[in-house]
């Protein structure tokens, strides 16, 4: 009886031929139609089966309609905004760092039309991509050289290969870190085609053993922050500057791998205290790299800073091409670093600082407008609450960073708090809430403008159940 079903829905050709069905073709491609029909079709299908069969009728009318449906759904993009309410504000899932507006502006400024890119306007002749950068990364970290690639992994390895390829790198085992999925320091460093040489213990690394360590094949000391964990209870690290003496006294380079790198000392305004690029600089650490879109708050990149000649080599290596940004990072970062130039200016402006630093206060206002939107809602039958909880920095970045905030708490009574979580998850202007203690909760710190009434909208059209 399903067989037959099936076997008597209309072909595609047949439905792009039916009068009706065929006038979506007066302004849709015939591709984006057939993929609706497709897609409405396969729908029909799912229903046969999971029906009973004396239950199942098609109906043209009904089908016409879905497939209206789908030409919409089809029409949406795979990669679109949402709204982050987890309170995790470099949330690696959902594209780490929100750009800043003078970021943005620069972008679409520079890449909706043509850009001197690699193109010295004074000489009029062949120019350089980094040179958008180097300058503002020398004055704000005190550097002498810096070059961009595409993310902090891709500098890694590339100042590796470059430095020591074939040679041995001196880590402390407890700085051999996996950040996230599938970045390992180990597997970084054989790919780099150099030789880790483990010191140290899990939890105690001392400056004698990175003595003992060093042989004619040494090449490289790395020092790699320990970003996405921390280690508490009988331990020991060595201090930056003691690898900088004893890298000197070796003829030896040392690096500093910081992974979120920041610029500004984040104590001042409540965060916990965490080595800032300018620490490593001045600490005399030969190359420093870090990512720009963690706690910097830029786009993707990673971030080669240090001394001249070993950024120079760096330049030279092959790899470099093959890890180049491209010219909407140089805008975006170019404009980024700009806003640095004004510390205050850039807690303000730069959405990852501002939200680090927002108080509780601003959060409590913002709660508040929530809950009046939600309350206003005709019908909504909806425990609304506003309590006290925590953000967190997230991107692998302060693990042990508690960030009070506001949360509101929702309860929607005939439907459970995973069905609602996916519900605004699979809304079509998607939201991500959490859930805590059973109920969906939402973060405050990370929203931004507009996301409000989005929230707001989504339970006034919400047929909730
Ligand atoms: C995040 C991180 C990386 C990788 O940086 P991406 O920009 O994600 O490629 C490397 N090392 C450390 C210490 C990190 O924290």
């Amino acid at each position: 009886m399903k067989k037959e079903l099936l076997r008597k829905l209309p072909s595609v050709d047949s439905l792009l031929k039916d009068g009706k069905t065929a006038g979506f073709l007066k302004d849709k491609s015939r591709l984006i139609v057939v993929d609706a029909i497709r897609s409405a079709l396969e729908d029909e299908r799912r229903l046969i089966k999971e029906s009973a069969a004396k239950i199942y009728r098609f109906n043209i009318g009904d089908f016409r309609k879905k497939v209206g449906t789908e030409i919409e759904k089809g029409g949406r993009l795979s990669l679109a905004r949402v709204v982050n309410a987890t309170g995790v504000i470099l949330h690696t899932n959902l594209g780490r760092a929100p750009l800043s507006l003078s970021a943005l502006k620069n972008l679409i400024e520079v890449s909706t039309g043509y850009a001197n890119l690699e193109f010295d306007l004074e000489k009029g002749g062949r120019g350089e991509r980094y040179s958008h950068l180097e300058p503002l990364l020398c004055r704000l970290t005190g550097s002498e050289a810096a070059l961009v690639v595409n993310n902090n992994a891709a500098a890694v390895l590339l100042v590796l290969n470059t430095l020591a390829e074939a040679k041995e790198v001196i880590v402390s085992r407890g700085e051999l870190v996996e950040i996230g999925g599938s970045f390992r320091i180990p597997d970084v460093m054989r790919k780099s085609g150099t030789k880790l040489v483990e010191v140290g213990t899990t939890n105690r690394t001392h400056l004698k053993d990175y003595e003992a360590a060093l042989t004619p094949e040494t090449s490289l000391i790395m020092k790699v922050h320990r970003s996405n964990f921390d280690m508490v209870g009988f331990t020991a690290d060595v201090p930056i500057q003691d690898l900088v003496k004893l890298g000197k006294d070796n003829n030896i380079t040392v690096m500093n791998d910081l992974g979120s790198g920041s610029l500004i000392d984040l104590s001042n305004y409540g965060i916990k205290r965490e080595p800032t690029i300018q620490d490593s600089v001045a600490a005399g650490i030969d190359v420093i790299t870090f990512s720009g879109d963690k706690l910097l708050g830029g786009p993707q990149a990673g971030i080669i800073i240090g001394k001249k000649d070993v950024v120079e080599a760096i330049k030279k290596n092959p790899l470099t091409r093959a890890l180049r940004i491209d010219k909407l990072t140089v805008a975006a970062l170019e404009a980024t670093l700009k806003i640095y130039m004004d510390e205050l200016k850039a807690l303000h402006e730069i959405p990852v600082l501002r939200m680090l630093t927002l108080q509780v206060a601003e959060l409590a206002k913002a709660a508040r407008r929530l809950l009046k939107g939600l309350r206003g809602i005709p019908g909504g039958r909806f425990e609304i609450n506003i309590r006290d909880g925590f953000s967190q920095v997230g991107g692998g970045a302060m693990p042990l960073q508690e960030i009070p905030t506001k949360l509101v708490v929702i309860k929607a009574k005939g439907i459970s708090p995973n069905r609602l979580e996916k519900k605004l998850r699979t809304n079509s202007n998607a939201i991500v809430a959490r859930i805590e203690r059973d109920e969906v909760v939402f973060d405050m710190r990370t929203l931004i403008e507009g996301d409000i009434e989005i929230i707001t909208e989504f339970f006034k059209g919400a047929s909730i159940a």
